[in-house]
């Protein structure tokens, strides 16, 4: 199924909204990208969706439950978040990956969780770093750890906050490309706030734009144009297509 957003409107002080009844239907299986300008509302609206702001019932519903009304042990099983500054425990690889299990845990870890565990460690390629404490990966790998911890609840919806930001150009498309399989290959939907306009067209299936407390444009990203870029970033963006791909640059004098 996947996440449906029904007339949601937020306001952290009376009568100012930050988000204006806003209305989004995203489908399993898609890597998502939320974008728009500094203050739009990408973090409100990321937080009302896995429940740290309080949304209004009758206003989010993910895979046809209405979040705003499920226990935080039931919502951890469905809902998986990866901040944007990740602080991972200081143990090895494996155990920070088993934690992700926890809503899952009675006293100890299932056999069930183990294999979890290990397999997601398989599929992200992280073997090799088992049993290094997390503590002394480099930013890209601990970055990894933080996305295959989040797996390891199988959650339905994976949310990330701007997963890129710390990472070099090779580990963010590396990121990038691990989140993109995870969701075509589970089914699963993924949810970031991104800013690179470019990993948004060249990566994602589905780019959603926020503007004025709304929702600018929801769509692939080949249907974006220039026009609904400027009119959401404010500035003339030029979109050139080379060798298949479409590349977004800002068209202002320097
Ligand atoms: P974005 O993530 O797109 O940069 P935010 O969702 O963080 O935007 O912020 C949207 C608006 O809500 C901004 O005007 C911001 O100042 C305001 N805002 C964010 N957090 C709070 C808060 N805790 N209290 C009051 N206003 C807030």
């Amino acid at each position: 199924m996947g996440l449906e957003v029904k007339n949601l409107s937020y306001a952290y002080e009376k009568d100012k909204l930050v988000l204006d009844n806003i209305s989004l239907t995203l489908e399993d299986g898609k890597c998502v990208g939320i974008i728009g300008k500094n203050g739009v509302g990408k973090t409100t609206l990321m937080k009302c969706i896995i429940s740290l702001l309080k949304a209004n019932r009758d206003t989010i519903f993910l895979d046809g439950k209405d979040i705003t009304l499920m226990k935080a042990k039931d919502r951890a099983k469905l809902i998986s978040y990866v901040p944007q500054s990740i602080s991972l425990p200081d143990v090895s690889t494996f155990d920070a990956v088993l934690l992700g299990r926890l809503p899952y845990m009675k006293l100890e870890a299932s056999q069930h969780d183990l294999e979890i565990s290990e397999k997601i460690i398989k599929d992200l390629e992280l073997e090799e770093l088992a049993f290094r404490n997390v503590n002394e990966l480099s930013g890209g790998q601990r970055q990894k750890v933080a996305i295959a911890r989040a797996l390891a609840q199988e959650p339905s919806l994976l949310y990330l906050d701007e997963p890129t930001s710390n990472l070099d150009l090779k580990n963010q498309i590396d990121a990038i490309k691990i989140i993109r399989r995870v969701a075509h290959e589970q089914n699963k939907l993924a949810i970031m706030n991104i800013q690179d306009i470019n990993i948004a067209l060249s990566y994602l299936d589905i780019v959603v734009i926020l503007k004025d407390s709304k929702v600018l444009f929801s769509g692939r990203p080949a249907e974006l144009t220039e026009e609904i870029l400027k009119e959401a970033f404010g500035v003339s963006i030029s979109i050139i297509e080379d060798q298949g791909k479409r590349i977004a640059y800002l068209n202002e004098e320097v």
